[in-house]
């Protein structure tokens, strides 16, 4: 089972693979957080795509599928796993289907005017420590620079500064609709409106996926 999210940068793909990954047990694999642990860590990786991801443009193809393929190798990949930022391009989506060609796919797009992206990412801080993501919107002034779960720092991301993410929404504007032809023509894809709670966007992925699993399980049990 491959569930693959989609959406524009802020449009809350990773809040809403964490919810996945809660209740339906497989792992959420985000692109991003995999190139910004080699950044941190300072992995020659890291060291190669730092500046780019700092401008807002896109990691080149092969790098980001190996990167990927050796991911989703992994045992607890096995039964499913949930991608949240890959495929970003069109090529990326063509090589992931021949590395894994599951039996279930479905491909979510999660639907958000720009305006709204810019409003959300302007207010988005990461913790340091533990990569919990706040919205400062709906955090008071005192809890605006401490993470609630571990203690950590809140920090901006460097391509989340107002000067960043208006490039980062013309590369994915670029990308995004023959991706989307492209699941469309598969029959797999579907979209759900992000401009609402998070809760509620969560029951309608939820009502989704309860579907596709029962069609996909086999006889035995087994997806
Ligand atoms: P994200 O956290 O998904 O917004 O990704 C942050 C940054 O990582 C992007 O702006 C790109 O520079 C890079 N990145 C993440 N996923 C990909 C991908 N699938 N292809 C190319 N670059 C990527």
């Amino acid at each position: 089972m491959r569930i693959i999210l989609l959406g524009a940068p802020g449009s809350g793909k990773s809040t809403q693979g964490d919810l996945i990954t809660g209740k339906f047990g497989f792992p959420k694999i985000s692109s991003g957080d995999l190139l910004r642990r080699a950044v941190k860590d300072n992995t020659p990786l890291g060291k190669d795509v730092e500046a780019v991801m700092k401008r807002g443009d896109l990691v080149s193809d092969h790098v980001v599928i190996e990167m990927i393929k050796e991911r989703i190798e992994k045992d607890d990949c096995q039964q499913g796993y949930i991608l949240d930022g890959f495929p970003r391009t069109l090529s990326q989506a063509l090589v992931l289907e021949k590395m894994s060609p599951e039996k279930a796919e479905i491909v979510i797009g999660i639907h958000l005017d720009d305006s709204v992206v810019i409003d959300r990412i302007s207010a988005r801080r990461i913790c340091s420590g533990c990569n919990h993501i706040f919205n400062l919107l709906s955090k008071s002034p005192e809890h605006r620079q401490i993470c609630e779960d571990c203690g950590g720092t809140l920090i901006q991301r460097p391509d989340d500064k107002p000067e960043v993410i208006k490039d980062r929404l013309k590369v994915y504007h670029e990308q995004q609709d023959a991706l989307v032809e492209f699941y469309k023509e598969k029959n797999v894809y579907t979209c759900v409106e992000g401009d609402a709670d998070r809760d509620d966007i969560f029951v309608n992925i939820c009502s989704l996926l309860d579907r596709i699993i029962e069609n996909a399980m086999g006889a035995d049990g087994v997806l």
